[in-house]
């Protein structure tokens, strides 16, 4: 059996005809660049959240560096975030000369540890990214709660959380801003690079609309230094086909999970994704912890089945952070679970006959 890891093409087939009347429109009405379906996918991304406001851009990080600059952080600020996530959520705090600094991660969720924020806390501090890993919301009641008592912001990093909830609700409700990543193997992708920056207060979102279009206000009239930073018009009319069907999408990769676990839960010498009970994912991966995580994977990929490594280095241990100061054994979880994680195929059409295999090799080969 050869099994796709995140099968892009086969829901391209699925919903070719509508995706491809969606572009040919663009095509044929030439608005390339902020056209009606850019506004459009806005009004519906808030339908879908409740957000107040919704700005798409051009991918999760440039959402990222939107989101800071609207909140104004500064060189020589400090902002609090976890190790264990994809580059881009401290390389742009990074690139506006603010410094990150990393808090360890909790053993079961990989999410930061709550616990280990406040001994970060310093004169300095600026807010808090959280960062939804793998789909699941971190403790954001307890972030809040520190960010709300010292004056901080709290930014979420939903670059794969889309469509996730906590406590029954999407998560822009728990934060300052939420950022999130359209790129294809996102649980919603498009076709190309894009992101978009959800938040309820209308002067931050009216601010981040500025910073997007190089801070003007008026055409050739710019209050602040801003971005070239848009979602184009294709890729907002891919995703708003997209987004009609991903209430369903998020179901099936939930029953995917579910089925995994089901068939994973007696296999010895691997740990399973852990989801709090008042949260949902939006399992943009399925990761599990494995001791021979490296041979397990080479012989997965054997047997046809493809793995991904998220992350293989924490970010304290990256080149590009030496200045900052860390050391191996300084995030002791992070730097663990990086040696151990792994994600299976994760995608809402794995049948049945593949989860089966799937799962049948992985209690095979886990030692
Ligand atoms: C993918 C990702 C990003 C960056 O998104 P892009 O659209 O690729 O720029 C940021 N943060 C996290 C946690 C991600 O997974």
């Amino acid at each position: 059996m050869k099994i796709d890891f995140a099968n892009l093409t086969y829901q391209y087939q699925l919903y070719k005809d509508e995706i491809d009347e969606a572009i040919q429109k663009v095509l044929n009405h030439g608005k390339y660049i902020m056209g009606p379906e850019v506004g459009e996918l806005e009004e519906k991304l808030c339908e879908f959240t409740n957000a107040k406001n919704a700005v798409t851009c051009s991918s999760g990080t440039d959402a990222l560096l939107l989101a800071m600059m609207a909140l104004d952080l500064k060189p020589g600020d400090e902002v609090i975030t976890t190790p264990f996530t994809f580059i881009a959520t401290a390389e742009t705090i990074a690139l506006l000369g603010a410094k990150p600094v990393f808090v360890d991660i909790d053993e079961q969720t990989y999410n930061i540890n709550t616990s280990k924020i406040e001994e970060k806390i310093t004169n300095k501090t600026k807010g808090i990214i959280s960062v939804s890993l793998y789909g699941q919301p971190s403790d954001l009641d307890e972030i809040n709660e520190f960010s709300k008592r010292c004056n901080l912001f709290h930014i979420i990093d939903g670059a794969q959380s889309f469509g996730a909830t906590y406590k029954g609700k999407a998560e822009v409700h728990y934060c300052d801003i939420y950022t999130t990543s359209f790129f294809p193997a996102k649980p919603l992708g498009c076709y190309g690079d894009g992101g978009a920056v959800l938040a309820n207060s209308d002067e931050l979102a009216q601010k981040i609309r500025m910073l997007r279009v190089h801070g003007q206000n008026k055409r050739y009239h710019h209050k602040y230094i801003g971005l070239g930073a848009r979602l184009d018009t294709i890729q907002a009319a891919v995703l708003l086909v997209k987004l009609k069907y991903y209430k369903k999408d998020l179901a099936l990769r939930q029953e995917v999970a579910k089925k995994y676990s089901k068939k994973l839960k007696n296999v010895k010498n691997i740990i399973l994704p852990f989801v709090k009970e008042d949260r949902t994912s939006a399992w943009a991966q399925y990761s599990i912890r494995a001791l021979n995580r490296d041979e397990l994977q080479e012989k997965l990929k054997e047997s046809g089945i493809p793995t991904v490594v998220h992350y293989p280095m924490p970010l304290h241990m990256q080149k590009c952070f030496n200045y900052l100061g860390y050391k191996k054994g300084d995030f002791p979880v992070a730097e663990k679970v990086s040696e151990e994680i792994m994600s299976l195929p994760m995608n809402p059409y794995l049948s049945n006959d593949e989860i089966d295999y799937i799962t049948q090799k992985v209690a095979e080969f886990a030692k």
